[in-house]
């Protein structure tokens, strides 16, 4: 057995005794080094087996021991790396995990940070083709480093547009998708249509669909009988090298409606808002913010919520469209405000992003990465201000909602952290309710991870379960996993595809 030991620099809640690497690390990252070349093998100054200096991230999530980062430039790379360590017998045989992060701009739910350590961190930026674009069938097939940006700017005046998400342009797809993020048209696991997967053991698979291939013409992403598909998405049985992500066709004529509304008016205004959702008179993910959120992401002051409603239509149908949805809308007198189609005003940054969003472009998202962090993509985990989010899902219902932010009032009035909400309805049953902790780092990290733990324990005991887990709440999905059986199955079957776990135990599993 390998000996253990804590971290200096962590508290003991979030320091568990890690396996000291022995001498086997020194040798396969020293090989390694000869591979891919000495600069993309960080390691620390004193050995193998000497954690390198903890790194800052944004939420002010403990660090865990990271004893190198491997940068490979190449799928065959990537093979290498995880066969060299599974080779050694992985984590079983006293071996860091190996964590694979694409951008690692996963801010507010862990950054860089693994759920737990000790790790070898894979940075997959380098991997950075658009291997292919088909803007006819409609899919791109992207590597860990293509960003949203880079994407969205390829899609530029044609008929296909990227589902882009509200965070920086300077975030991966396929980070975002395998962690089943949500972008402004619907949540990314429904424009996943295959995955590139490097197996523990170094086996290449490609899952799902795949274009020029007996899978025919036509993207079925399930294929035909059981899909290995999401066996890889918030997942750590593989490290994804490659994703066909679908393109959404882009709509002739689009307008945004903004409706302003007070909190008493909250339950009924939803409950409308559901009605023109579940008639598919507004498409995409519909977005309200409250004066929270508003405020940090950086919106027009003095509404208690504004709600962002997307028409598509034909250029022949859009006036139609949008002005029955504008009279209705005025017809219940729920609303204070009433804007079809105008343009947000300069220092309306939320709306900017929203409209912009909705027809897959970032053009506005590094101004509310600026407003909610207080600085830019490559500065926010050393230099931002703090920021973690909770993210459950809720019924689309006036009442939900309501009995949700009032939890979110409880929570303030506890620790004195304001969160702020967003109302993502994804489709006509369901909320994502975004739920974001700003905080000083310097001052208030501990009541911000005292309020992130009582959402969690608030909103499970409401009856509503979170979405995507946090760096500090890897293990939720097994004590709260909602059938035994499957989770054992899960179980087995991990068994089967990583029996040395030499990939790290991630936040899901
Ligand atoms: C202001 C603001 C707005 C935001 N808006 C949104 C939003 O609208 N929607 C949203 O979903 N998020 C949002 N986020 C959160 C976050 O920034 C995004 O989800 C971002 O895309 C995640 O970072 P990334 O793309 O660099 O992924 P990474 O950090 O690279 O990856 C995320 C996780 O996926 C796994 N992973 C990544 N790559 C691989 C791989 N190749 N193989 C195996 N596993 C892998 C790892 O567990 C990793 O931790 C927002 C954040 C902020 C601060």
């Amino acid at each position: 057995m390998p000996e253990t030991a804590t971290h200096p620099d962590l508290p003991a809640a979030q320091n568990p005794a890690a396996p000291v690497p022995g001498p086997a690390l020194a040798t396969v990252l020293d090989s390694l080094a000869a591979a891919l070349g000495p600069e993309h093998v960080i390691r620390s100054a004193g050995g193998a087996a000497e954690p390198l200096p903890a790194e800052a991230n944004v939420s002010a999530f403990a660090a865990r021991p990271l004893h190198a980062v491997l940068r490979p430039g190449s799928t065959e790379d990537v093979r290498l790396a995880v066969r060299a360590f599974d080779a050694l017998g992985g984590t079983r045989a006293g071996l860091p995990g190996l964590h694979a992060v694409s951008t690692g701009r996963n801010w507010g739910l862990g950054s860089k940070e693994p759920a737990a350590g000790p790790v070898v961190r894979l940075e997959l930026d380098r991997l950075d083709a658009v291997r292919a674009l088909d803007t006819d069938a409609g899919y791109a097939v992207v590597e860990p480093g293509v960003t949203q940006a880079a994407l969205a700017a390829r899609l530029a005046g044609t008929d296909r547009m990227l589902n882009v998400t509200a965070s920086s342009g300077h975030t991966s797809l396929v980070g975002n998708l395998v962690d089943r993020g949500v972008g402004l048209r619907r949540q990314r696991t429904e424009d996943l249509l295959g995955l590139e997967a490097v197996l523990p053991d170094g086996r290449l698979v490609r899952t799902g669909w795949w274009p020029d291939t007996t899978a025919g013409a036509a993207a079925n992403p399930y294929g035909l009988g059981p899909s290995t598909l999401h066996l890889f998405t918030q997942s750590p049985l593989a490290v994804v090298t490659a994703a066909v992500v679908r393109l959404l066709p882009r709509p002739e004529a689009q307008r945004v409606v903004r409706l302003s509304f007070g909190r008493e008016r909250l339950p009924e205004a939803v409950d409308l808002i559901r009605r023109w959702r579940a008639g598919n008179v507004v498409s995409g993910v519909v977005k309200i913010y409250d004066t929270a959120s508003t405020a940090t992401y950086g919106g027009e002051r003095g509404h208690g919520y504004l709600a962002h409603l997307c028409v598509d239509a034909t250029a022949g149908t859009l006036g139609a469209l949008t002005g029955a949805l504008v009279e209705e809308a005025r017809a219940t007198g729920l609303f204070d405000r009433i804007a079809a189609g105008e343009e947000p005003a300069a220092d309306d940054t939320v709306s900017q992003v929203v409209q912009a969003a909705y027809a897959g472009s970032v053009e506005f998202n590094e101004d509310m990465l600026a407003s909610a962090t207080g600085t830019r993509a490559d500065l926010v985990d050393t230099e931002g201000n703090g920021w973690l989010f909770f993210l459950p899902l809720i019924p689309f219902t006036g009442p939900d909602t309501s009995r949700a932010l009032a939890l979110l009032d409880t929570i303030h009035a506890e620790t004195g952290i304001r969160p702020g909400a967003t109302v993502n309805a994804l489709d006509a049953d369901v909320i994502d309710l975004v739920v974001s902790f700003p905080f000083d780092r310097a001052t208030q990290a501990e009541a911000a991870h005292r309020a992130l733990d009582r959402a969690y324990e608030l909103f499970a005991h409401s009856g509503w379960a979170p979405y995507r887990l946090d760096a500090a709440h890897g293990g939720w999905g097994r004590t709260h996993a909602p059938d035994a059986a499957d989770a054992e199955l899960v179980g087995t079957i991990a068994d089967l595809v990583d029996p040395h776990r030499t990939l790290a135990p991630g936040r899901y599993l």
